[in-house]
């Protein structure tokens, strides 16, 4: 198969974890005879400084021109203590998924049995626990309209959903639920919030082409609660923009660490794969973050743009073997870790390859 494929690192170790996802991308085209082609681009802090645009024209025609986009992370703490800021580098990652279409961001938060130990919950709770969230992804409080008023005293953000907007994502739920575990969890704020009345009344509706899956809602504060005293109990999730944000990085910690989970972004176009972390800049170039997420995104890149299944799954069983030859980073090593098996990035990229 012959693909183009876009590589955009960004910002802090999004450079060092795309450099690690591109060469198990390279290996898998090696391996099972695929020409994939590749182009860099710039977004983020790194934009800003070279172009004055968090995603330049540029970036953005030739992630269109792709097949497929591998992300890494934007971000830059000159940003993050200064709210003053007008250009900031997740404007670029807004607009790319404005621009892109790029609606539905779905996360796998599965646990690999060796990293029981990495997580904060009990073992018993967590083991067996496979959860798909789809987050909404180009609408809501993220980007309604903003801004101050009262002499800049009182400000507000806007939280907006259409029912097409809702429609679109509930059904791409819905079927990935029919080929897991046919139950879906739609989470929302219907107690309180309008958007989530209506979130609820239009995933009430698209249940009804979707009578072989069990639907529940569940208010997001339950939700909270209940991903982490009983996480076997979800199967698919399906939530607003701002929900999911928070929600996704609290499931995280059923995989173990922000370093292991994956996401893709999908909606009209190409899609973008890119793990669920920030560009961490408390130990960026320090040569120690987990790319193991980036290799997972690309992993599920080769499944969901280029359907390259067998392709995917070699991925993930050369990080299973990783993980059950006793290798761990730095964020996922425990009490029980020997010193000599915990990698850094570059060493965890090369053990990864030997077993791919
Ligand atoms: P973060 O995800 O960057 O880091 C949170 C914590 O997890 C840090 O202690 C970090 O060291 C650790 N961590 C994250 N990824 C890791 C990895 N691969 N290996 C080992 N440890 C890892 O979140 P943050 O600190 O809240 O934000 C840092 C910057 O990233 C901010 O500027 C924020 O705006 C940005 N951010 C970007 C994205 C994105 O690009 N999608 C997402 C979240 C945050």
């Amino acid at each position: 198969m012959k693909k183009h494929i876009l590589i955009v690192p960004g910002d802090g170790i999004g450079q060092e974890v795309t450099e690690v996802g591109k060469l198990v991308l390279e290996r898998i085209a090696e391996k099972f005879g695929h020409e994939f082609t590749y182009d860099e681009a710039l977004i983020g802090h790194v934009a800003i400084e070279a172009t004055g645009n968090p995603l330049p024209d540029e970036t953005l025609e030739k992630m269109r021109a792709s097949d497929a986009v591998l992300f890494g992370a934007v971000g830059h703490p000159k940003y993050d203590n200064d709210p003053s800021a007008k250009v900031r580098p997740e404007q670029g990652l807004l607009k790319m998924r404005k621009e892109l279409g790029l609606y539905a961001n779905l996360r796998p938060i599965k646990l690999f049995d060796e990293l029981l130990a990495a997580s904060s919950i009990k073992p018993e709770i967590l083991r067996g626990s496979d959860i798909l969230f789809f987050r909404e992804l180009t609408g809501d409080i993220y980007f309604g309209e903003k801004g101050r008023k009262n002499d800049g005293d009182t400000a507000y953000d806007l939280a907006e959903y259409s029912k097409f907007e809702v429609e679109r994502i509930a059904r791409k739920a819905f079927e990935a639920a029919q080929t897991r575990g046919k139950k879906l969890c739609s989470v929302d704020k219907a107690n309180v919030l309008e958007t989530s009345r209506l979130w609820r009344e239009v995933v009430q509706a698209v249940a009804t082409e979707y009578p072989d899956v069990t639907v529940e809602h569940m208010f997001v504060d339950a939700a909270a609660m209940m991903l982490i005293k009983d996480p076997k109990r979800f199967d698919v999730v399906v939530t607003a923009n701002l929900f999911g944000d928070i929600l996704t990085d609290e499931a995280s910690q059923i995989a173990g660490s922000m370093g292991m989970l994956a996401s893709a972004s999908i909606g009209d176009g190409t899609g973008v794969y890119e793990p669920i972390h920030g560009s961490a800049h408390d130990i960026t170039g320090k040569g120690v973050a987990n790319p193991l997420a980036s290799v997972l995104s690309a992993a599920l890149l080769l499944d969901i743009s280029f359907g390259l299944k067998e392709e995917s799954n070699a991925i993930i069983d050369a990080v299973d073997r990783l993980l059950k030859d006793g290798y761990r980073t730095r964020d996922i090593a425990d009490a029980t870790t020997a010193e000599e098996k915990i990698l850094n990035t570059q060493a965890a990229g090369e053990e990864l390859l030997k077993r791919l």
